[in-house]
C-alpha cells in the first residue's frame, strides 16, 4: 500500500470539448517516483486527461475543465498559475517523435537557453540529458546532425532528453512507443524504469504488458 502524499491529485474532473463531455468525474492519485499507466479503449479520454495535467487543453479554444487538479498541493487551474511555467515542470512526450527541425545538440539546448542557461554550461547540460535518455553513446560524434535524421526510437529518446533539459518534476508520455519497433520500444521501457527513480511519470499506453 502507498502511504505517501500523492504528487498529483485529480478530483471530480470533467472535461468538455464544446458541448461534448470527454471526461466524467475522474478521481485519481499519482505518486512521485512511480509510473502511473492509463490503459483503455481508444476514445475513452486517456490523452484528454493527460493533457489536463499540463493544461495543454488550454490551447483549444472550445475546451473547458471542471473539478480540481493539484500538483504538489497547488491547484494548477488557479488564476495565478502560469501555464508556461507549469509546462516546464510537467513535460510531455508524444506518440510521434517530434524533434525540432534543428541539430541534435540544439534540440536539447533549446529549452535551457530559453530559460536563461549560460552558454558555458550548455555542453554539460546537453551531455547530461543525452546520457540520461540513454542516447549519448549513439550521438556523441554527430551532435551537429539534424535530429530528424535519427531513427524513430532515437528521435523519441532525443525528445525525452529535450524534456529532461528543462528540469521537470513530472513527465507525461502519450503512447510514446506506439510508433516504434519492438527493440526501440524495449529501450524506451528500460529508460522509463530508470527515469522513475527521479521523476513522477504518467503514461498512456494501449499495451497491457507495458502498463
Ligand atoms: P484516448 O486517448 O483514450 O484515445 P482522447 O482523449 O483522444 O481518447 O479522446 C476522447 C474523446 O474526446 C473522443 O471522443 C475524441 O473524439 C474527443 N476529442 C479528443 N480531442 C478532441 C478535440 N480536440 N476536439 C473535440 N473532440 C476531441
Amino acid at each position: 500500500p502507498i502511504t505517501s502524499t500523492p504528487m498529483i491529485t485529480a478530483r471530480a474532473v470533467n472535461m468538455y470539448y464544446g458541448a461534448f463531455q470527454a471526461l466524467h468525474g475522474v478521481n485519481v492519485d499519482m505518486y512521485d517516483r512511480k509510473v502511473t499507466a492509463f490503459i483503455g479503449p481508444s476514445g475513452c479520454g486517456k490523452s484528454t486527461f493527460l493533457r489536463c495535467l499540463n493544461r495543454m487543453n488550454d490551447l483549444i479554444e472550445y475546451a473547458r475543465v471542471e473539478g480540481k487538479i493539484e500538483i504538489d498541493g497547488t491547484d494548477i487551474y488557479a488564476k495565478e498559475v502560469d501555464a508556461v511555467a507549469l509546462r516546464k515542470s510537467v513535460g510531455m512526450v508524444f506518440q510521434k517523435p517530434n524533434p525540432f527541425p534543428m541539430s541534435i545538440y540544439e534540440n536539447v539546448a533549446y529549452g535551457p537557453r530559453l530559460h536563461g542557461a549560460k552558454k558555458s554550461e550548455m555542453d554539460d547540460i546537453v551531455e547530461k540529458c543525452l546520457r540520461q535518455a540513454f542516447l549519448w553513446d549513439e550521438v556523441k560524434d554527430k551532435l551537429k546532425q539534424s535530429g530528424g535524421a535519427l531513427s524513430g526510437g532515437q528521435q523519441q529518446r532525443l525528445c525525452i532528453a529535450r524534456t529532461l533539459a528543462v528540469d521537470p518534476e513530472i513527465i507525461l508520455m502519450d503512447e510514446p512507443c506506439s510508433a516504434l519497433d519492438p527493440i526501440a520500444t524495449a529501450k524506451i521501457e528500460e529508460l522509463i524504469a530508470e527515469l522513475k527513480e527521479q521523476y513522477t511519470i504518467v503514461i498512456v499506453t494501449h499495451n497491457m504488458q507495458q502498463a
